[in-house]
Parts: C-alpha cells; structure tokens; sequence
C-alpha cells in the first residue's frame, strides 16, 4: 500500500498537479490542510483534492479561516487579504466542502494534524524543544503534520528525554521509527529554500517514508498571482522558497 502523503497546497494547482503527476500510483491520500490561501487558484485545488481515491484530508488554519472557523485577524494584513480574496473566490459547494473537515484522525497507527497534536490548527513544531513537548499528546507510533512547510522528522527514541531533528533523504525510503513526526513539507508554498514542491510517500505495511522533490512551474503561478493582485510577497516568495 502505498499512500500519498501532501500538505500546504495553498491555492496552487500547477504544483498540485505536477505532484499528482510525479507520484504517479498511489492507493491513497492523506492530505493535511491548508488546501487554500496564498495561492490563485482555490476552487481548482479544492475539487481536484476532493476527487482524489480514499481521500483522507483535513482541515488548515487558512482553510479554518475562509470558513469563518477561525479569527481571520490572528493572520498578518497581507495573509488576511488572500484568505479575503479565497473567500470571494470559492464556490459555495467547496466552501462547504472546507468547513466540514476534522483537524485530528487517527488511522493505520498514525495521529494526523495540520499543525501540532497538541493544538491541531495553530501550533507550529518548529523545534525540537516544541516536537519533544508535543510527543505526550498522542498515543500512536507516528504523527504526521504540516503548517510549517518544512520537511523534517522528529524522533523520540525509547527512554529519550529530548527528541531529535533529522531531515529524510530525497527519493529514498527510510525505515520509520518509534516514535516520529513527519511532515511531508509543502505543495504549493516550500519554506526550506527550496522552492521544488514537497511531499512523501507513507507505506503502512513496511513501515517507510519516502521523501520527494519535484520542480514546476512557479512563473505560470506567479502570473496567476499578478493577475488577481495577489499580494506581491507572496508571489515573490515562490521563487526562492521561503
Ligand atoms: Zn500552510
């Protein structure tokens, strides 16, 4: 089994589609948040995320915001102006589609969330300091987040009181171990440097994550952007990826 593993999508739908594309086959996605924001083209993403097979995705802290579940005056001014040109956007059906989405499920030995077990939507693990903190708050082998758009494992060794950070290696499936957090790092908005779109493979049955890289067309997007007045940070921000 073989289970594509995205996150942060932000609106962009050639990095969706270029993931899509070098994934190739999977059986299953699991997608964790922030389908929107940022990015030009929401409706696109949602639908084309909503079609996926055995689909399992939840839901963002930008995602929680177009749906009014969440103060959109906690994000910066420039934030707020795309969550309030998203929401302009978005269909009524995939408006609808984004506020009934969880922000915690457990399945296959994994505890899903956007941000952080301890607090799903907001918290960003950042650090060790924070990853060792979160580790109390669920039960399972492995956590798998997103939010912070950065690839890394966190792991927490048996009798281990500090957990340590490890970045997987590209195109190559490692032998997970007990305890870990993943994040697969971004689709559509990377914050490594690295402006290639991110994601992972998770294999159940073996137990491996697989951590990939793929280039795409981050002139097309940026020229989505422009064209809706997207703020121009943003835009810029794709180019060197941070
Ligand atoms: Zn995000």
């Amino acid at each position: 089994m073989r289970i594509l593993v995205i996150s942060d999508i932000h609106a962009n739908m050639t990095a969706l589609e270029t993931v899509l594309k070098d994934a190739e086959n999977f059986d299953a996605v699991w997608c964790l948040g922030d389908l929107v924001g940022y990015g030009p083209d929401p409706n696109e993403c949602v639908e084309c995320i909503r079609n996926l097979p055995e689909l399992v995705c939840l839901i963002g802290n930008h995602d929680a915001a177009v749906v009014n579940q969440l103060d959109a005056s906690t994000f910066n001014p420039e934030a707020r102006r795309s969550i309030e040109w998203t929401q302009e956007q978005l269909t009524a059906e995939n408006l609808e589609y984004l506020s009934q989405l969880r922000n915690r499920i457990v399945l296959n030995q994994v505890t899903l969330v956007h941000g952080s077990p301890r607090s799903p939507t907001f918290e960003y693990l950042l650090d060790t300091y924070l990853a060792t903190i979160n580790f109390a708050y669920f039960e399972t082998p492995y956590c798998f987040v997103g939010h912070t758009h950065l690839p890394v494992q966190y792991l927490l060794g048996n009798g281990q009181g500090f957990a340590r950070l490890q970045i997987p290696p590209e195109n190559k499936a490692i032998r997970m171990v007990s305890r870990s957090i993943f994040n697969p790092g971004s689709v559509g908005q990377p914050r490594d440097r690295d402006p290639r779109a991110s994601y992972a493979f998770f294999d159940p049955e073996n137990e491996t994550w697989e951590y990939r890289r793929i280039s795409y067309d981050i002139k097309a997007v940026q020229q989505r952007m422009r064209a809706a007045s997207l703020p121009e940070r943003h835009i810029q921000r794709l180019t060197g990826g941070w």
